[in-house]
């Protein structure tokens, strides 16, 4: 069976963005322009979604990573949902490590946000080639160029201004395509492809000098192309585009176009740069990773032919279907109902049901082939961050890193009857989640939750009411130490000592126990962190 869309066609994006600054309207905007909804506001009224859970739409907060698929001119385009919460910036980076070019969109009256920052520096650290779209051009206050600025000084980037708003605010009312040079005018509220005007004449110079600058530019990115400028020779449309395709991926120019996704304007052309832009996974680096019988390093073919490895990037229990992994496949096929190695694990797994996510359906496949994005059914021991590979030829992919909760909060559950109930729908949240973690507190029984922030656990105990029927108390653990923890104490003998840290909240404490006949035993250990297994070893006081 030949593909459907070549890998040269293929496109796996993501939308990062501060929160508010428009995602989740972008995201239904291409979905709608991409004809996978049909109406606007679908997404909202969560018939057809990105955001998954009932409490997302709520709070306006995307926390999941699903993927979905949607079609633009002849290209199969895949967009990973990535949250724009600080307390999922680890969501964001197991997005960053399995897509292939971004679309970063700024709101034009706030410009770059704080967590704009903080997006941008692990975009840069995964290498992803990015477009910039300045939106909300409509607001009081928008700003295009402010923006632009502001992306050049706080984010170090380069950025191109590939088109030039015409008005802002209530007057927005479209843009000027400086390599096309043409005006885009949307006239009508649904903003259905607009054709294309001349430049009004009273912006003709200034669109001038913005596109001789922008040949400038890329021009300067290219030797040949340089040459040709310095001659005076005409560089041609397609000569821009191509050099600007280069740059972008290789990161030296970030396109920049402006819009308004409420207003239904400009998200069409961001489609366009997506495909222009935004690399296929045959141009970005081959992946490599490591073979785990020789400790050698192994860089993967990006073919459909090549011995199949993925990478693990999402697991959601799926009320429908059970347990879902998301999987990058990188090279090779995988079949429904093959076998395959999970190597970082040493298990093999069984793919049962293969299903390709579009915003208002699933559809089950066949096979999935190398650059492509999917969700297996049927893995049982496959985490986030695991490879899977053909048996035959073993790899490890370079796991997704997660950093370490950094709060936590004591729970329970409001009828005591639940607490068996709630232990294993916390385990299972755990499974779904490398930054959500669950202990029990040997000395004071309680369980204690941890996570990347209040919200994050806030959004925690929501999912255990609304998935798992579990109404929970929240609270501050009890610190049983931190008072014992005295010079005098350890003085008297009573057997307690610190372990690194400088006594504050979060660093590890142990406290170690006669045992009659055994000498010595530990038998509790924390104020706020996990005990580190080297610690764990009998010690003469
Ligand atoms: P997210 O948090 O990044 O997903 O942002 P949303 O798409 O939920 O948008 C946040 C708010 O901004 C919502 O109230 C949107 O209606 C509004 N919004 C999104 N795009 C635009 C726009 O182009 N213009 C204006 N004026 N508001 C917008």
């Amino acid at each position: 069976m030949s593909r459907e869309y070549s890998l040269e066609r293929t496109r796996n994006i993501g939308i990062i963005a501060h929160i508010d600054a428009g995602k989740t309207t972008t995201t239904e905007r291409i979905l709608f322009y991409t004809k996978k909804i049909h109406r606007m506001g679908e997404v909202h009224e969560g018939a057809a979604t990105m955001d998954w859970m009932v409490q997302e739409q709520e709070r306006g907060i995307t926390i999941t990573a699903a993927a979905t698929t949607c079609f633009w001119l002849d290209h199969r385009i895949n967009i990973i949902d990535t949250p724009g919460h600080v307390d999922f910036t680890a969501e964001v980076e197991r997005s960053l490590r399995v897509l292939d070019g971004g679309i970063v969109i700024f709101d034009a009256v706030a410009g770059v946000e704080p967590q704009s920052e903080t997006v941008w520096r692990q975009a840069n650290k995964y290498n992803v080639p990015r477009i910039c779209f300045v939106n909300k051009m409509d607001r009081v206050g928008a700003d295009f160029w402010r923006t632009i600025q502001m992306i050049r000084d706080r984010l170090g980037a380069n950025p191109l201004p590939i088109q030039l708003p015409i008005g802002a605010e209530s007057d927005f009312k479209g843009f000027i395509d400086l390599i096309e040079q043409h005006a885009v005018i949307f006239l009508d509220e649904l903003g259905t492809r607009p054709e294309p005007t001349p430049i009004p004449a009273e912006l003709e110079e200034e669109a001038k000098r913005h596109r001789d600058a922008l040949i400038e530019r890329v021009a300067e990115t290219d030797e040949e192309l340089t040459l040709k400028y310095l001659e005076g020779e005409e560089i041609t449309k397609d000569e821009i585009r191509a050099a600007l395709r280069k740059a972008t991926i290789a990161g030296t120019l970030v396109p920049v176009l402006c819009g308004s996704s409420l207003r239904n304007k400009g998200v069409q052309a961001l489609l366009d740069a997506v495909v222009a832009y935004l690399p296929s996974p045959l141009d970005i680096p081959p992946p490599v990773g490591i073979d785990p019988n020789t400790g050698e390093q192994v860089t993967l073919t990006v073919a459909d032919d090549a011995p199949f490895s993925a990478l693990a990037f999402k697991i959601v229990s799926d009320p429908f279907v059970g347990r879902l992994a998301y999987l990058r496949v990188y090279s090779g096929t995988l079949t429904k109902g093959s076998s395959v190695e999970n190597t970082t694990k040493g298990k093999t797994e069984r793919i049962g049901r293969l299903l390709r996510m579009h915003a208002n359906h699933r559809e089950d496949i066949d096979e999935i082939r190398a650059g492509d994005i999917c969700a297996a059914v049927g893995l049982r021991n496959t985490f986030t961050g695991d490879t899977l590979c053909d048996p035959q030829h073993p790899v490890i992919l370079e796991s997704i890193s997660f950093p370490e909760p950094v709060i936590e909060i004591a729970i329970e559950p409001k009828t005591r009857g639940d607490q068996d109930k709630m232990t294993i729908a916390l385990s299972k949240l755990a499974e779904e989640d490398p930054t959500f973690q669950v202990r029990t507190d040997p000395e004071s029984g309680q369980t204690i939750i941890r996570g990347m922030g209040e919200l994050h656990l806030e959004v925690i105990v929501d999912r255990l009411f609304r998935e798992f029927k579990v109404e929970a108390n929240i609270g501050r653990p009890q610190v049983a130490y931190r008072e014992t923890i005295t010079r005098e104490a350890t003085a008297q003998g009573r057997y307690v000592r610190q372990t690194g840290g400088r006594g504050q909240y979060g660093d590890v404490w142990i406290r170690v126990e006669p045992n009659p006949g055994k000498g010595f035993e530990f038998i509790n250990a924390i104020v706020g962190g996990v005990i580190p297994k080297e610690y764990i070893k009998p010690v003469e006081v």
